[in-house]
């Protein structure tokens, strides 16, 4: 792919070391954009300097929520060696969504190709400190200007780059966990697998709710019976019961998390017994009464491995083991981080380096 770079001539300051970074907040001095227009393909792959854009207000994703996007990180290692974790996966995810969303293809090598470059360009962004990332958002829109619905004939793929601050600024903790027996996110058949920004719209109101009675994240439930399990907010769910990791199936209405599929693959290397099924509601307040439940994380990019030390059910409210972090949690947040970062022996080959 030839992409034409533009480097910005009024470079910002950079944040500093020991600065609060937080989430999302800062971006970088570049952006990565290129364009689709039906019979010519995708096009114009461009480096330029990071700014707004102008659209037409009937731009298509302004209506019908025509849109993907993907989240993944670039990591500062030793020697300053920056990292990437396994954006192929990405590149593959990104385009299962935009099957589902009616937008054009990617090819998987472009995609893993403009985020290198991006990153490359912008490598002195990516923070130094402890647990701090280069938090990296691809995305495409629909741009036709036209009301009608209908698939866009012309699209935008960007992909912007923020520094990210640890996301657990004082070492790893348990998080308290609401599952929502009102509303629900995706259903069977919908695009609950696929990454785009409707599933969140149709998500900030359980949120509001789970946030308000003092929980930090929403637990879903399947959006037919309200019975079996789904995901959190923006993590995968994994339960330790009986000595065996369990978790829900993919079933068309949970997100695919890359975090997920590669602490799976982790458990089954070190030798635990996997199982990806439907689990109820039931299953879980009965494995918390009686004491099978041993351990409770989520799993996603900007956490990694999250602790889940709580759980609240109706009028249930269950304290995992003793609340605190589990064994096997720990093993697995230390072991991913371990690679991501570099300090670890990568076994599996999932870390890319960006040279
Ligand atoms: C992105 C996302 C995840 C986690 O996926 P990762 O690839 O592990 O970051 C889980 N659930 C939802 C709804 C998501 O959007």
């Amino acid at each position: 792919m030839d992409i034409k770079i533009t480097k910005t001539t009024a470079p910002k300051a950079k944040p500093a070391k020991g600065d609060k970074l937080g989430f999302g907040h800062i971006f970088t001095d570049h952006m990565f954009m290129m364009n689709y227009t039906e019979g010519k393909g995708w096009h114009d792959a461009r480096i330029v300097p990071y700014g707004n854009i102008s659209l037409d207000p009937s731009a298509m994703v302004f209506h019908y929520g025509q849109e993907m996007f993907e989240g993944l990180k670039a990591y500062r290692g030793e020697n300053d060696k920056i990292y990437l974790f396994r954006p192929d996966m990405n590149a593959k995810r990104a385009n299962a969504s935009n099957e589902r969303l009616c937008i054009p293809e990617i090819p998987e090598e472009m995609f893993v190709e403009a985020v290198k470059a991006v990153v490359d360009i912008d490598r002195d962004w990516v923070p130094s400190d402890e647990g701090t990332s280069l938090y990296i958002r691809p995305f495409v829109i629909a741009t036709d200007e036209f009301l009608g619905v209908a698939p866009s004939k012309t699209y935008l793929f960007i992909v912007i780059l923020s520094p990210s601050g640890a996301y657990y600024e004082s070492g790893l903790a348990p998080v308290g966990i609401w599952i929502e027996d009102e509303y629900v996110r995706a259903v069977k058949g919908g695009m609950g697998f696929a990454k785009t920004g409707g599933n969140y719209a149709a998500s900030l109101i359980a949120q509001v709710k789970a946030h308000d009675s003092g929980y930090s994240q929403v637990l879903w439930l399947d959006g037919v019976e309200r019975k079996y399990i789904e995901e959190v907010g923006a993590m995968n769910i994994m339960f330790k019961i009986n000595g065996k990791v369990v978790t829900p199936a993919l079933n068309g209405s949970i997100l695919p998390g890359i975090t997920r599929n590669s602490i799976l693959h982790v458990c089954r290397s070190w030798g635990y017994e996997v199982e990806e099924r439907r689990i109820s509601v039931e299953e879980l307040v009965a494995a918390a009464k009686d004491g099978s439940l041993e351990e409770v994380w989520g799993t996603g990019t900007a956490a990694v491995v999250s602790p889940v030390g709580k759980l609240r059910y109706m009028d249930d409210v269950m304290t995992i083991g003793d609340g605190g972090i589990g064994e096997l949690t720990q093993k697995l947040y230390d072991e991913l981080t371990g690679i991501q970062w570099g300090k670890r022996e990568d076994p599996y080959g999932w870390r890319i380096e960006v040279k």
